[in-house]
């Protein structure tokens, strides 16, 4: 077997580990159009171009955020936006250490015969997709599965298929130039213990590594982005050591080495409690972690920050203060000293659990 040798290989290898840069994280701004329309139908905004750019911009260019992190994801419309001064995005992050990145799923679509199980669509012309967008100046890519936990599930058809899918997508877009985020969401959804979402979890992330080295990717120029091990969400919580105790585990027993970071989503977690999970997880003493383990969260990062700012111009640099202190909580989680004083600012600690979750 050989891995990717192509034209990016060294340039994969290093932006891999550039986002990995403990200490820094991914902020996941690559809503589709309607998943951006119904968080702003939260703050009773409408969804048009100039309020979705608004938020970007909010978002981009809060004072002081940018150097806790290192990758921005984005969705196709926002590669190609401007800020209000004319700016492209792209410039404004790469100019100050972000390297952008691109949602290049299609979303999911249901697999006949099974209960509602799902796989990713966006593999036809993705090669050439990866290209133009490597032009536009993106220089990793994102690819959401998802998977869910039930009485059979997830089956081992859902299992194949996802892993086969999200390799494709890994080569693919390594040939273009851009580092592939392998993300196998397993959703919180349904009443299961942690010991079940653990076995879950290794067996999903044992069949994603498996098919990525079947399908030659090149490790060390990819990253992933796992759910935590936590419990269902019907199911009591457990505190933020044994979740880090049993994510660990879990990703200790199937993720190699070559793999330069863990870059976990939030999944309905309250900014809060990811927050404190990801810390527990860098505390951990004594135990092998050959990865950096860092955050690519979505609502962890931006719900009290959209809330703040409620569409309003003159309430952006308060919702940018919100922005930049889970910015910084999370920054300080990677590294293992958060110290839990971002715990009290405005709706921090409310759940962001929404069922069935589509991106
Ligand atoms: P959450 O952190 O909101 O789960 O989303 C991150 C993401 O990018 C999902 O693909």
């Amino acid at each position: 077997m050989s891995c990717f040798k192509g034209k990016y290989h060294d340039e994969l290898i290093a932006n891999a580990n550039y986002i990995a840069t403990p200490g820094k994280g991914i902020l996941a701004a690559d809503e589709s159009t309607g998943t951006i329309g119904k968080r702003l139908a939260s703050i009773n905004v409408e969804n048009v171009e100039s309020n979705r750019r608004a938020l970007r911009e909010l978002l981009f260019t809060a004072p002081g955020a940018l150097p806790f992190i290192s990758g921005v994801i984005l969705f196709e419309e926002t590669l190609y936006q401007k800020a209000s001064d004319g700016t492209p995005f792209v410039d404004i992050l790469t100019a100050a250490g972000v390297l952008p990145g691109i949602k290049v799923d299609k979303g999911t679509v249901d697999l006949a015969g099974t209960a509602g199980e799902t796989t990713t669509q966006g593999l036809d012309g993705l090669g050439q997709r990866c290209a133009t967008y490597y032009k536009a100046g993106a220089r990793f890519a994102k690819w959401r599965a998802v998977l869910k936990i039930g009485p059979t599930e997830p089956s081992q058809l859902a299992i194949q298929e996802n892993a086969n899918g999200l390799a494709r997508y890994a080569i693919i877009c390594q040939e273009n130039g851009l580092v592939p985020i392998v993300e196998p969401e397993i959703l919180v959804d349904g009443p299961h213990s942690i010991d079940v979402c653990a076995d879950v979890t290794e067996r999903v992330v044992a069949a994603c590594y498996k098919a990525l080295n079947d399908h030659h990717v090149l490790l060390e120029g990819t990253l992933l982005k796992p759910n935590m091990v936590t419990p269902g969400s019907d199911a009591p919580k457990v505190s933020p050591e044994v979740i880090a105790q049993y994510t660990v585990q879990a990703l200790q027993r199937t993720v190699p080495p070559a793999v330069p970071g863990i870059m976990f989503l939030s999944g309905g977690q309250s900014e809060e409690e990811a927050t404190l999970n990801l810390n527990a997880m860098n505390k951990l003493q004594g135990v092998k972690k050959p990865w950096t383990l860092s955050f690519s969260f979505g609502r962890a990062l931006q719900a009290s920050t959209l809330k703040t700012w409620g569409g309003k111009p003159e309430n952006v640099g308060k919702a940018q203060a919100a922005l930049l202190s889970r910015c910084k909580a999370n920054s300080q989680a990677t590294l293992g000293t958060y110290a839990g004083d971002s715990a009290q600012a405005a709706g921090v600690a409310e759940s962001l659990h929404v069922k069935d979750y589509k991106y």
